[in-house]
């Protein structure tokens, strides 16, 4: 599925220009815009699925292989002996700004917890 209205749905297809550094069947990942870390990827589902909330039993298996996919990419970006965070934003109080599901692989540097 997907929504003509929706940028990370656009760059999938390949209509807005991203820096990809992965793609599979089920996935894309492409380099945040506007990175805050000196590795920031965004990896995706390819069907347009708006959130965490918007969830189904259906998509379990596609959300869970964007993790698998966050691992693959440390290693590739060598930051997976270092560590890294994986985080999705839902909602406002998150700061969700783009409403198709994204993991945030962020690493590179040492980073804060508590997020603000
Ligand atoms: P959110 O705030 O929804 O968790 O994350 C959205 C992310 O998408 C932000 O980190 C933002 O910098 C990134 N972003 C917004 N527009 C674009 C774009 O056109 N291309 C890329 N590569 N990243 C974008
Ligand atoms: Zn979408």
């Amino acid at each position: 599925m997907t929504d003509q209205s929706c940028l990370f749905c656009r760059i999938v297809a390949g209509e807005i220009p991203a820096t990809e550094v992965y793609s599979d069947e089920t996935s894309v990942a492409f380099r945040d815009l506007n990175p805050k870390a000196p590795v920031h990827v965004l990896i995706v589902p390819r069907n347009h699925i708006s959130s965490i909330s918007e969830m189904s039993v259906d998509d379990e298996q596609e959300i869970g292989h964007l993790f698998r996919v966050a691992g693959i990419i440390a290693q590739a970006e060598e930051i997976a002996e270092t560590g890294y965070r994986t985080v999705i934003n839902t909602g406002e109080n998150a700061g969700q700004s783009v409403f198709h599901i994204h993991v945030h692989l962020l690493g590179g540097r040492s980073l804060a917890w508590p997020p603000g």
